[in-house]
């Protein structure tokens, strides 16, 4: 069996992974960074049985449009997947057209990709033309899942995973296996205690409210929005959404075997105002105590209409939720105060605070992961400081810390 990373094994982002086994060409995710301009995994190999998707994150699922031009390739994902990288990539190319850079694929491949999609619902094995793959929630965000391929070996690929139960999903339960692919974003790094960090949360949107000020809370479209929403739940606050989030709502609306509590999420939804034209942005502001809003990282989105007109007040507060990559607006403003709005650099007056809702398992839960499936081989990705995880690992196990573009084999 010959596995080969095209981008993602040492890196967070433009996660792919091609394995060859008895003649077949399977790959695992196929995504990019959307850094602006975004970075490419290498090209995908010309023939590919089935290409799985692990969930909707760009940086996972961000290429698969263009896997369409491939003559036979089948994709595989959950519903939800499918519905929620439909809008990511449409977004990506619309983000594309406004910055000015060439996109690696047109609205004619996504629209292509759909017509290759086998929707396989969680905890269902796909079957086709002897490939037998089984899916088992990853946790993370809905529709997210592992995939544990049966072959020569038994290879468990986690995508993005996460063991602790969150308000929005349920947490991955360990699959045995013989090889086990596992995502190490956290390696050698622990989470504060979820609950510890929602309680500060909330009180410092109390905080900010009580002051007179207004809570901006960028927040990822995709699980972390709603994460947050479900944290506010009977809070008391007067709470506005706005962007890509509403959208991504209607969708894990529609699933709710995929949330750890439907009932819970449509409640704490309903207690939203949801913004739904720019025009609203301005009462939204008036009247809101909390604005839940897109993007994440303070790069685009709705998000810098609110923060450019509160940042000059100091009574407001910025509260990020989200991991702030190297060149983000949201790290600059971490590690320099400074914002970037409109080409103009300033230094806002309100205060700033982060706090950690991550979506990925922290070190020990990977290593209990990695302990519970008894693989006798843990293939280590899509982290920049995995050799802490190899040494909790080692020499229970084999540890293999591949590198982007080379093969190598189980
Ligand atoms: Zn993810």
């Amino acid at each position: 069996m010959e596995l080969r990373f095209l981008g993602g094994a040492t890196e967070v982002g433009s996660l792919g992974l091609t394995v060859h086994d008895q003649g077949r060409t399977l790959l695992f995710d196929y995504g990019l960074t959307p850094t602006d301009p975004p970075t490419y995994p290498r090209p995908a190999p010309t023939h590919i049985d089935v290409a799985f998707l692990s969930h909707s994150h760009l940086d996972h699922s961000g290429m698969v449009p263009i896997l369409s031009r491939l003559p036979k390739a089948r994709l595989v994902a959950t519903p939800v997947t499918i519905a929620v990288a439909d809008l990511l990539t449409k977004d990506s190319l619309k983000i594309a057209r406004l910055e000015g850079y060439l996109a690696p694929y047109t609205g004619s491949d996504i629209h292509a990709m759909h017509a290759r999609f086998t929707a396989v619902g969680r905890r269902e094995t796909f079957r086709h033309r002897g490939i037998e793959v089984e899916l088992t929630p990853a946790g993370h965000i809905p529709g997210a899942t592992m995939y544990l391929y049966r072959g020569e070996k038994d290879v468990l690929f986690t995508g993005d995973v996460q063991t602790i139960p969150t308000r929005l999903v349920g947490g991955a339960k360990p699959a045995r296996c013989d090889v086990l692919v596992m995502e190490s974003t956290y390696a050698g790094r622990e989470h504060p205690d979820r609950h510890e960090t929602e309680r500060k949360f909330r009180d410092k949107i109390s905080e900010t409210v009580e002051r007179g000020g207004k809570a901006i809370v960028p927040a990822f479209a995709v699980g972390r929005a709603q994460e947050v929403l479900m944290t506010l739940a009977h809070s008391g606050f007067e709470i506005y959404l706005d962007g890509m989030a509403r959208a991504v709502n209607t969708i894990y609306r529609a699933a709710p075997e995929y949330l750890a509590d439907a009932p819970k999420f449509r409640h704490a939804l309903d207690g939203v105002h949801v913004v739904e034209h720019p025009g609203d942005r301005r009462k939204a502001l008036r009247e809101a105590d909390v604005v839940v809003t897109t993007g994440g990282m303070l790069d685009g989105g709705p998000v810098l209409f609110y923060v450019g007109e509160l940042y000059r007040d100091a009574n407001s507060s910025i509260l990020l939720t989200g991991f702030q990559v190297d060149g983000s607006n949201g790290r600059q403003l971490l590690d320099e105060g400074t914002l970037t709005i409109d080409e103009t650099t300033v230094r806002p007056s309100c205060e700033i605070a982060k706090f950690d809702f991550s979506a990925h398992a922290g070190h020990s839960d990977l290593v209990r992961l990695a302990q519970d499936s008894g693989a006798k081989t843990v293939v280590l990705m899509h982290g920049d400081h995995r050799e802490a995880l190899r040494d909790a690992l080692e020499p229970s196990c084999d540890v293999v810390l591949p590198t982007n573009g080379k093969s190598f084999t189980l």
